[in-house]
């Protein structure tokens, strides 16, 4: 992370701002459910934020329900099959070749600290450090992999967080560096693993559901009155 954050953004004045957006979202969707809580199993999330990249959750349900019926979802088991099984286990997530390839990669990590567990306990600088050096593995799978599988305090980034803040005017608007933004998250908003997980899901959940690319509703959105992106 070497981007400042611009100088024009103070974090200890942004948190009340971020807050009543935190809460906002959370009145509009605490009920809808979320697969990555409260207590997940820490290999199938983080095998779940690996076969997300570029396709949908549901998706990505497909597989990790092949993966469970196969009796594959432990790294043991998954690291026994050959690639052509674990290819054919992981293709309703799409790009299946690649993905299976990224799976083995992480599976090698996982199996050069000892377990999942052992590898998941690294400290947050370290883990992301050692999963940044694994092929297939970027920034938002890595932060993801952190915050909901290693349960420590860090804040991904994703399209969807750009999109919802760029629209409310609320951080570094100016850019799209991943880093940039992830330093304005992680200065301005507590360092509670549970809160910014909580943020981070309700971020994704309003993206999909009410802060949509093309068509948003707004005028479902308890957002509206103080948001300079609404539409009419
Ligand atoms: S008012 Fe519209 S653009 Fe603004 S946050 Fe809500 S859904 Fe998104």
């Amino acid at each position: 992370m070497t981007s400042p954050v611009p100088a024009q953004i103070h974090p200890a004045a942004e948190w009340p701002r971020l807050e009543c957006v935190y809460r906002r979202l959370d009145t509009m969707h605490a009920w809808r459910g979320w697969h990555w809580w409260p207590d997940a199993d820490p290999f199938e999330v983080a095998i779940g934020a690996i076969l997300v990249q570029n396709t949908s959750w549901t998706n990505v349900e497909r597989a990790l329900e092949s993966l469970r019926s196969a009796g594959a979802l432990t790294p043991a088991a998954m690291a026994a099959l050959n690639q052509d099984e674990l290819e054919a286990l992981v293709r309703p997530s799409g790009q299946y070749r690649q993905k299976a390839r990224k799976l083995r990669s992480f599976l090698d990590l996982i199996a050069a600290h000892g377990s999942i567990d052992a590898l998941l306990s690294l400290p947050a600088d370290e883990l992301r450090a050692k999963l940044l050096a694994t092929w297939g593995i970027g920034p938002e799978t890595a932060d993801g992999i952190i915050l909901f599988a290693a349960r420590q305090s860090v804040f991904p980034i994703d399209a969807y967080t750009l999109r919802v803040f760029g629209r409310l005017g609320i951080g570094p608007v100016e850019t799209t560096s991943y880093d940039q933004w992830q330093q304005y998250f992680d200065e301005c908003v507590p360092p509670d693993r549970d809160l910014r997980a909580r943020f981070r899901a309700l971020i994704v959940l309003h993206a999909k559901h009410l802060c949509r690319k093309r068509d948003p509703r707004c005028g479902d959105c308890a957002l509206r009155p103080e948001c300079p992106g609404a539409r009419p």
